[in-house]
């Protein structure tokens, strides 16, 4: 058997498909914004989530901090979950990039609510704390194990925004696995968000690249940002051909990877030597063995079959599936967690 590879949905390949996108792609200088296959991606986006802008990005890191940067001013605040990757998992640079500060919610698997919102919002006449000027939400939520949002509580957040005069950013770098899962219209977002941003490199499977979508007035600087950032790309053009092709291919593929995660975690559930498993909506799954001690024995099993996961400290585990992820690994690997004695 193949190594089966289930650390993350970045780890994918291109198909023979996508390189042949990518292979054939016209393609020009994105600086100068000439790269007709980049333009055309972006305003596939911007056409399918009803948003006026959308630009390219390298990753998905880039287009956030970017979009942290356009609504915010040096020592100005963000809220955000606890467990936000633009806290967590983006090298600082919230402070780095914007010299912006976060205030963090004690959220239920990521998602936090507009109460608590409102809550967290400094009073904008008290001069001694942080001027509050943006809220950071994260769909599907990664270290929250794939959970999503109920709309309706994003649409109160959104209310809570209006009222107080803030900016709305979604991390949407999972946003399809909700979207598909969910049966939801990409326009509701972008009715909702001020920008948004969505990766092509996790479920649809594409080498590189994520994409920033918003509105107007506050996309007007984005590729100055993009540029002070280092990520202005000539012939990208290539990659955007990926991105093209996994939109018009991939995204019903996200809707198999959603149902193996759900297979996967009723399997853990079921083994006498796996403890909680986090409840599953997408395709991430975390879950804890009985005794964590068992870990390292647990984690050299699965490779001594070829198949890695993701160990990510204090006893979690974490499994996504994605679009290299077959129904023969999945059958394969099923029978392997049979096979387990700890
Ligand atoms: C992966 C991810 C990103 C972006 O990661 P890059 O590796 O920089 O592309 C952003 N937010 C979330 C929630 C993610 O899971």
């Amino acid at each position: 058997m193949k190594e089966i590879d289930l650390r993350s949905d970045t780890v994918t390949r291109p198909t023979k498909e996508m390189l042949q996108a990518i292979m054939t792609a016209p393609v020009g200088d994105d600086v100068y914004k000439e790269d007709p296959t980049v333009n055309k991606l972006e305003q596939k986006l911007a056409d399918m989530f009803g948003m006026d802008e959308a630009l390219f990005f390298p990753t998905g890191s880039m287009a956030n901090q970017a979009g942290i940067k356009l609504h915010t001013q040096p020592g100005e605040q963000l809220i955000c979950d606890k467990w936000a990757h633009v806290y967590n998992y983006e090298g600082g640079g919230v402070s780095f990039n914007s010299g912006v500060s976060c205030k963090l919610v004690d959220g239920d698997r990521g998602m936090i609510t507009a109460k608590q919102v409102e809550e967290s919002i400094n009073p904008p006449d008290f001069y001694h704390s942080p001027l509050t000027s943006l809220v950071c939400l994260e769909n599907t939520t990664n270290k929250g194990g794939g959970a999503c949002y109920d709309l309706e509580e994003v649409k109160k957040i959104r209310k809570v925004c209006d009222r107080h005069g803030l900016g709305l950013h979604l991390d949407g770098a999972r946003l399809f696995n909700a979207i598909v899962k969910n049966d939801e219209d990409p326009k509701t977002y972008g009715k909702i968000f001020d920008t948004i941003s969505v990766c092509l490199s996790k479920g649809l499977g594409t080498p590189m690249g994520s994409v920033l979508l918003g509105k107007r007035d506050l996309m007007k600087n984005a590729i100055r940002v993009r540029k002070v950032l280092g990520g202005g790309m000539r012939q990208v053009g290539f990659m955007a051909a990926a991105g093209i092709y996994a939109l018009d291919n991939h995204l019903g593929q996200l809707k198999k990877d959603n149902e193996r995660a759900s297979e996967i975690a009723r399997q853990l559930d079921d083994l006498s030597y796996i403890g909680k498993v986090e409840p599953v909506e997408t395709n991430i799954i975390i879950f804890y063995l009985k005794d964590p001690e068992d870990e390292s024995k647990f984690i050299d099993e699965l490779s001594k079959e070829n198949i890695r996961i993701s160990n990510m400290g204090q006893g979690k585990l974490r499994i996504v599936t994605h679009l290299d992820y077959s129904e023969e690994m999945h059958l394969h690997f099923q029978k392997v967690l049979r096979g387990i004695a700890l």
